[in-house]
């Protein structure tokens, strides 16, 4: 084992902290501050700060474990790769190869994702794959390409925030989700700038606001389109930006024009007031920033609704300019690059489209492979969890937890147990897993070596650390052992640098293009931005080839030969699209998929606590981390709590059409007394997501979760 200690990165969300890794010489590792890294600058969440004890072997799975009846029960690892090759081959030959589908994660490795979706076209042959991320930010970045003809979750450093003039963060609960990134804020106020919350709860990260606007879920539509009816009418528009460097401003006009402050106050619940002062907040500085995460990105109308808060950004010149702009908080790892380079379902490496001739060209031609033979376009996630057991007879599924994080998940639960063939890899045994008739040990973050892209849009090389414990093995080892089963023999190498040089190739010329990163320039320069293309050579030496490190971070290599320096700022001198302009989108506001009645009168949303990460598939196996979150609670207001005899700690249920969960009441004056809140970590008889609506956004595929029709029932 190395004893030295490794500056490497936090394996949970996208702000991907950096830390140092030592491994302590009576056996453990021990995770230290990394100051060096500017994004968090040494501080670290509990979650990260605990994250090598799922290193442990008493933790996590060291064996494979194959079904026997009932049972799982250890095997070789001869013994379950055969079994999965051997039942992926049986069900294509039976039913073809659209019947084996494959699902990934967002907190897989570029290399990983990458060799997943290959793996999926090359020798699976299957159209069927997507993977969580999907659940994550899809509609957000369906918004954002459909804007600016490029999806990059911030299109800017977390760094510029503290120097912008004013930032509306709409559905983030940013300290309990990215605690370390609360300092950019908080230097943005004594900076002078001002922040705004958008969330239905008064959260902790709405108490830091200057203005906390708390609108019923599901009405962010409504409260974006009323802030740019309130700056058309206050003559707050910057019309020069519009003219030179946007398209589509008449309709979408024309439509916020239709959502009057009396209107949107009667459907959200903001008053006319607070929507002007928001606007006066907003466009009062010289520079402002909206940032979106999940609370309007996960309802059925989260492309529109994202393209709302982008309308408000475009109208007032605040897109494109230094210290302005849109950005979408990627939550997952590698939420980021996993939605760049194959693993969803309409897409190919470098963010290139599955259904673009030219695409499928340059991708089919790094593959060694006739385009003719890539699949189209697949099912989105949830769409491929529901059909399992129909015409999706297998699955190999890695890195992902659905039984805990898709939407109504007791349906997905059992989709799952009516597959022909379950194979899953990972880290533990998470409820998925529970299911499996394969069951893959794999190694995690600390024990290999990868890229992540952070929600920046950095691209950074997480080290290995710390040697893995015997019996277990990469993914890209198992796709590697895979892919030679079912006849492919080359193309699936197991060294990540590797994988890495070949998804350079493939990215190149692509939206996200990274052919010009290397892992040397990685570990030279705390990360590189994207789109980072590798210019000519001058030796002529073809794409792909590493040059060395740059001397400066950017310019040139350490011998002389140039490179691109990485692009931290995106379209500041045009956007993204054919002719640079950004698209206003012309969006109404429409009411949720589900709506409260006389039997469901409540509205339910969902979100995360500080302690647990996900579907805490590995947060709920670190003691200190379940002290501080044991379990799932249900937030009702004092007067609701009241009106439904429910004291503090009473077990209560929560019932949709869907479901049932239970989970003992908490009681707070910080929700709104029309909803209640449930978190979503927890798997059993108080799993949230046994309630969420799985209705899909037309554009993103997106399900749901933030709001649905709910009643409360004291037990
Ligand atoms: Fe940082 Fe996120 Fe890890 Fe916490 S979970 S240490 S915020 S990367």
């Amino acid at each position: 084992m190395e004893t030295t200690s490794t500056p490497t990165h936090c394996p949970y969300c996208a702000l991907q902290c950096g830390m140092n890794i030592t491994p302590l010489p009576r056996g453990g590792v021990e995770v230290t501050e990394r100051p060096d890294f500017p994004v968090n600058r040494g501080a670290l969440c509990g979650k990260g700060r605990t994250a090598a004890q799922v290193l442990s072997p008493a933790l996590r799975l060291t064996a494979p474990l194959v079904r026997e009846g009932d049972r799982l029960v250890p095997a070789s690892w001869e013994e379950a790769l055969d079994r999965i090759a051997g039942a992926l081959s049986a069900v294509r030959a039976c039913h073809g190869a659209d019947a084996v589908g494959v699902f990934g994660g967002g907190g897989l490795t570029n290399e990983k994702a990458y060799a997943l979706g290959k793996f999926a076209r090359v020798v699976l042959g299957t159209s069927q794959i997507d993977y969580n991320g999907r659940f994550c930010m899809s509609s957000a970045a369906a918004a954002g390409t459909r804007a600016f003809g490029l999806d990059r979750g911030l299109p800017f450093p977390l760094a510029d925030i503290p120097r912008t003039g004013c930032v509306i963060l709409v559905g983030s609960n940013l300290a309990e989700t990215m605690p370390p990134s609360l300092r950019f804020f908080s230097e943005l106020r004594e900076n002078g700038g001002t922040l705004i919350v958008v969330d239905p709860r008064r959260t902790r990260t709405a108490e830091q606001a200057d203005l906390h606007l708390a609108p019923r879920p599901g009405t962010d539509l409504a409260l974006a389109l009323g802030l740019l009816h309130l700056v058309v009418a206050e003559g707050r528009t910057d019309e020069e930006f519009i003219r030179e460097r946007t398209a589509g401003w008449e309709e979408a006009r024309a439509a916020a024009m239709a959502h009057w402050p009396e209107y949107v106050e009667r459907i959200t619940g903001v008053s006319v007031p607070e929507l002007r002062e928001a606007v006066r907040m907003f466009c009062a500085p010289e520079s402002a920033m909206v940032l979106t995460a999940r609370g309007p990105e996960q309802q059925s109308k989260g492309t529109d609704t994202v393209g709302a808060w982008i309308n408000l950004c475009l109208a007032t010149g605040r897109a494109g300019r230094p210290l302005s702009g849109y950005g979408c908080l990627t939550g997952q790892g590698n939420g980021q690059g996993g939605r760049e380079h194959g693993q969803k379902a309409d897409q190919l490496p470098g963010y290139r489209k599955l259904d673009d001739p030219a695409a499928r060209r340059h991708v089919a031609e790094v593959w060694g492979v006739d385009p003719d033979a890539l699949p189209g376009p697949g099912r989105s996630a949830y769409e491929l969890l529901d059909a399992l057991g129909t015409d999706v007879r297998a699955l190999l599924l890695m890195g992902s937890n659905p039984v805990v994080s898709a939407p109504r998940a007791a349906h997905v639960e059992q989709r799952l147990r009516s597959l022909d063939f379950l194979a899953v890899a990972d880290v533990v045994l998470s409820e998925t897993a529970e299911l499996a008739d394969v069951v893959l040990p794999v190694t995690q973050w600390a024990e290999e070596t990868g890229t992540t892209t952070s929600l920046e849009g950095r691209v950074l090389l997480r080290r290995r650390a710390v040697a893995a414990p015997p019996g277990v093995r990469s993914d890209l080892h198992v796709l590697h052992e895979l892919a030679a089963r079912l006849g492919v023999e080359k193309g699936f190498p197991t060294d990540p640098e590797e994988v890495f040089g070949e998804l350079r190739r493939a990215s190149a010329g692509g939206p996200a293009d990274y052919s010009g990163i290397t892992y040397r320039r990685l570990a030279e320069e705390n990360g590189v931005f994207w789109p980072c293309p590798e210019p000519p050579a001058a030796d002529g030496s073809p794409a792909g080839t590493d040059r060395g490190p740059s001397a400066d971070g950017g310019g040139a290599t350490a011998s002389g030969t140039a490179v691109h320096p990485g692009t931290p700022r995106l379209f500041l001198d045009r956007f993204a699209t054919e002719d640079g302009r950004a698209r206003f989108v012309a969006v109404a506001h429409r009411a949720a998929a589900e709506e409260p009645d006389a039997e469901y009168p409540l509205l339910l949303t969902t979100g995360r606590v500080v302690a647990q990460y996900q579907s805490g598939a590995q947060t709920r196996r670190v003691a200190e981390l379940n002290a501080a979150a044991p379990g799932p609670f249900v937030e009702l207001h004092p007067r609701l709590a009241a009106r439904l005899g429910a004291a503090e700690g009473d077990p209560v249920a929560v019932v949709s059409r869907r479901g049932r969960a239970v989970a003992p009441a908490r009681i707070t004056a910080a929700i709104r007394p029309d909803t209640v809140f449930m978190p979503f970590h927890w798997p059993g008889e108080g799993r949230a997501n046994t309630l969420t609506n799985p209705a899909l956004d037309p554009v993103s595929r997106m399900p749901e979760f933030k709001t649905c029709a709910v009643r409360v029932e004291v037990l």
